[in-house]
C-alpha cells in the first residue's frame, strides 16, 4: 500500500536559515542554478564512486538535465546521481546538520553578519543550504528522488514556510529531480524560464562542470520551430587550460564549485607535470579557515581526476595531513580508472604525484611570502598553525617549511612594518658573536614580552623569538638548527654573554655563593615542594627573579598542553633565578643572615611575582595579596622610613 503523505516541520534552524534566504534582498537570485546543478553533480560523483566499489551496479550515462516550461513558469533540474532515501531527505534537506549554526543564527539577530550583497552566498556557502537558494526565484519547489539501488522514490514539496511534505513517488531510475514553479520576476528580474536566460547562467556559473548539462532548447529546422535537447556547458576541465585561456571569473566560480566557499581563493596553484608521471592540478589556498571547525566535512580536500573523470573527493594520500586546508583538483593520465583507496595508497605513481604536488606548493607559497607579503600574513594567521605541524611531522621537508614559517620576536613586536619575521631575516638582523637563534616558548605573546629571561638578550641586541602556540614546543624539542644556525632555548641554557663574559660573569656569581647560602636555605625550607633549585644568575639585568626549568625538564606551558589532552603529568619542580644585582635580592642575602621572619613572606613574594610573569598563575591569590598588603603597610608607615 502506498505511503501517505505526512507533513514534517523544518528543524528550528534550517526554518530560521531558510527565512533568511527567501527574504534576503540579494539581487543575484540566479546562483540558484548554479547550486542546484552543484547538488546535482556532487551526486554524479557519489554514485560513481559507490558504482566503482559495487559490481552490481551496472552501466549509466552520466547527465544533468534542465527542462524549462515558459508557459508554466517552472524548470525541472534532474540528475542520474546517487538520489535520496525518504530518511536522507528529511535529514539532509529539513535539517541542517551543522556546528555552530545556532550560534550563527544568534549572532546575526544580534545585528552580526547584514543583509549585504555577499550574505546569503555566505549562508550558502558556511551552512550547506544551496538547495534553499531555489526559493529565492520559486515560491513551491518539488524535489522527487530515488536511491541508487532502490526502487522507490519519494516526493518532497515545500513553500518554504517553515513546513514540507514527503509522500510516494516514481522515478524512472536513480537521481533526483528538482522542479521549481517560479515566482513572478519583479521590476528588473530575470525570467528564468527563458531560454538564453538559462544558456547564459550555466555558461557563467557552471561551464567547467564534467557531466554533460542538456537543455531542451528551440531549434529551427526547415524553417519550423522544434524542441530538442542540447548541451549547453563546455565540460572542459578547468585545469588543462592554461592560465591565460581562464578568466578570473571562471577560476572564482570553480573555486566556489569545488570548496563550497563563498570567498574568493587566496592564491592558486596550477601544475603541469611531465615526466615519470604525468598529471595536472589546480590547487587553490582559500582566504579563510571554515567558519565552524577548521576541517568540517565538505571542505573536501583535493579532488581526485583520472583521465577527467571523476574517482574521489578528499583523497588524502595526495597531500600530507599539514596541508589540509589547501583544495583543489588533481588529474593523472597514468593512473588506471579502476583505482581504490587501498592501492592509492601504495602506489608508486601517486608518490610522486604527492611530491611534485607538494613541491609546486612549497614553491607557490614562497612566491606569495617574497611578493605579496599581506597575503602571506593572512595565510600564515588562518592556516599557519596547521602548516608548521609539517616541521614536526615531515622532517625531509622541515627546513623547507621552517623557511615559510612567520614568528613573533622580540624584534617584530615593536616594529611598525609587521607583527612576523622569517627565520631568514631573524638571521640578516644576528649581531657579530651571536651564537644562534633564540626563542623563548610560552602562554602567550603578551607575557612572553615581559619576560626577565629577555634582559640580557635585550641588553646585547639579540632579537628572541616569542613562540607561543602549541606546537611550537614540539617543533623546538625535536629542531636543532635552521640553515646551519643552531636555535637556543633563551628560557634555558642559552646564555647571552659570550665566552669570556660568562666566565666572568660566572666566577663572579661564585664569590657570593656563601653570601648566597643563608637566603638559599630558607627559601628552599619554604619552597622546596614546588623548587628544586634556588641560585644566583646573571640571566636578569633589571628584574629580581625568574623560574626556569632543569635542563631537558618538560616547559610548564607543556605541561599544561598535555593536561588538556588528558596525559597525567607529574608537576615539574622548577629552579627559581636570582638576579644578586637587583637591591631587593641584596638585601634579601642580608636580612637571611639575621633571624627575621619576613625573610620567607618576601621569598614567597618573589616566587609568585616570577610564577605571574611565566604567565602561571599563583596557587594561592589570597596569601599572595596578604604579603603584599603587609609589605605596603610596612613601607607606608611612617616611623619605618
Ligand atoms: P550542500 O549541497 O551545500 O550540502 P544543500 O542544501 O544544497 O547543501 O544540500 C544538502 C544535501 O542534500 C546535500 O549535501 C546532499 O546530500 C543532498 N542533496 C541535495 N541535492 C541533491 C541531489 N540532487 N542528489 C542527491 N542528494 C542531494
Amino acid at each position: 500500500m502506498a505511503r501517505e503523505q505526512e507533513k514534517y516541520s523544518f528543524q528550528s534552524e534550517a526554518a530560521e536559515l531558510l527565512k533568511m534566504m527567501i527574504h534576503s534582498v540579494y539581487s543575484n537570485k540566479e546562483i540558484f542554478l548554479r547550486e542546484l546543478i552543484s547538488n546535482a553533480s556532487d551526486a554524479l560523483d557519489k554514485r560513481r564512486i559507490e558504482v566503482l566499489s559495487n559490481d552490481e551496479y551496472g552501466e549509466y550515462d552520466a547527465k544533468i538535465h534542465i527542462s524549462r516550461d515558459g508557459e508554466n513558469k517552472t524548470i525541472t533540474i534532474t540528475d542520474n546521481g546517487i538520489g535520496m532515501s525518504r530518511e536522507e531527505i528529511i535529514n539532509y534537506i529539513g535539517t541542517i546538520a551543522k556546528s555552530g549554526t545556532k550560534e550563527f543564527l544568534a549572532a546575526a539577530k544580534d545585528g552580526g553578519p547584514q543583509e549585504d550583497g555577499s550574505f546569503s552566498e555566505m549562508l550558502i556557502g558556511q551552512f550547506g543550504v544551496g538547495f534553499y537558494s531555489a526559493f529565492m526565484v520559486a515560491d513551491r519547489v518539488e524535489l522527487i528522488s530515488r536511491r541508487l539501488g532502490s526502487g522507490e522514490a519519494w516526493k518532497f514539496e515545500s513553500s518554504g514556510d517553515g513546513s514540507y511534505t514527503i509522500g510516494e513517488s516514481s522515478l524512472p531510475e536513480c537521481g533526483t529531480s528538482v522542479k521549481l514553479f517560479l515566482r513572478e520576476p519583479g521590476e528588473g528580474e530575470k525570467d528564468y524560464a527563458d531560454e538564453w536566460t538559462l544558456r547564459e547562467i550555466v555558461r557563467k556559473y557552471s561551464d567547467f562542470i564534467s557531466y554533460p548539462i542538456a537543455m531542451n532548447c528551440t531549434k529551427w529546422k526547415d524553417k519550423e520551430e522544434t524542441v530538442e535537447d542540447e548541451v549547453i556547458n563546455s565540460q572542459k576541465a578547468i585545469w588543462c587550460k592554461a592560465e591565460s585561456e581562464v578568466s578570473e571569473d571562471e577560476y572564482r566560480e570553480f573555486y566556489r564549485h569545488l570548496a563550497r566557499d563563498w570567498q574568493e581563493p587566496l592564491t592558486r596553484a596550477l601544475i603541469n607535470a611531465e615526466g615519470s608521471v604525468n598529471f595536472k592540478g589546480l590547487l587553490f589556498i582559500p582566504s579563510q579557515a571554515p567558519f565552524d571547525l577548521l576541517m568540517n566535512d565538505r571542505s573536501g580536500g583535493i579532488s581526485l581526476y583520472i583521465k577527467r573523470v571523476f574517482i574521489m573527493n578528499d583523497c588524502k594520500d595526495l597531500i600530507p595531513e599539514y596541508l589540509r586546508f589547501v583544495k583543489g583538483v588533481i588529474d593523472s593520465e597514468d593512473l588506471p580508472l579502476n583505482i581504490s583507496r587501498e592501492i592509492l595508497q601504495e602506489d608508486q605513481r601517486v608518490r610522486v604525484i604527492r611530491r611534485s604536488t607538494l613541491r609546486k606548493l612549497f614553491a607557490s607559497l614562497r612566491k606569495l611570502l617574497e611578493n605579496e607579503r599581506e597575503k602571506y600574513e593572512k595565510f600564515w594567521t588562518n592556516f599557519g598553525k596547521i602548516f608548521k605541524e609539517g616541521v614536526v611531522h615531515d622532517r625531509e621537508n622541515a627546513q623547507t617549511i621552517l623557511e615559510l614559517c612567520l614568528f613573533r620576536s622580540t624584534f617584530s613586536a615593536s616594529s611598525t612594518d609587521s607583527e612576523w619575521t622569517t627565520l631568514d631575516s631573524y638571521k640578516s638582523r644576528m649581531k657579530p658573536g651571536q651564537e644562534g637563534i633564540y626563542y623563548l616558548t610560552g602562554r602567550d605573546v603578551s607575557t612572553l614580552k615581559s619576560s626577565p629571561k629577555l634582559e640580557a638578550f635585550s641588553e646585547k641586541g639579540y632579537e628572541v623569538l616569542l613562540l607561543a602556540d602549541p606546537v611550537d614546543e614540539l617543533i623546538m624539542s625535536g629542531t636543532s638548527e635552521y640553515g646551519g644556525v643552531k636555535f637556543l632555548n633563551a628560557g634555558g641554557a642559552a646564555r647571552a654573554e659570550t665566552e669570556d663574559e660568562r666566565k666572568e660573569a660566572d666566577k663572579k656569581l661564585e664569590g657570593m655563593e656563601s653570601d648566597f647560602a643563608p637566603l638559599k636555605e630558607k627559601i628552599m625550607k619554604s619552597l622546596g615542594d614546588v623548587l628544586s633549585d634556588a641560585r644566583l644568575s646573571s640571566r636578569m639585568k633589571t628584574s629580581p627573579a625568574c623560574l626556569v626549568g632543569d635542563a631537558g625538564a618538560v616547559s610548564p606551558h607543556l605541561e599544561q598542553l598535555m593536561r588538556a589532552m588528558g596525559q597525567n603529568v607529574p608537576s615539574s619542580k622548577r629552579v627559581l633565578e636570582l638576579n644578586p644585582e637587583h637591591p631587593v635580592v641584596g638585601r634579601l642575602m642580608s636580612m637571611a643572615r639575621t633571624d627575621d621572619a619576613r625573610v620567607e613572606d618576601f621569598a614567597a613574594i618573589l616566587y609568585d611575582q616570577a610564577l605571574i610573569l611565566d604567565g602561571g598563575s599563583v596557587s594561592d591569590p589570597g596569601r599572595f595579596t596578604r604579603l603584599l598588603a603587609d609589605v605596603m603597610n610596612s613601607a607606608l608607615t611612617p616611623e619605618r622610613n
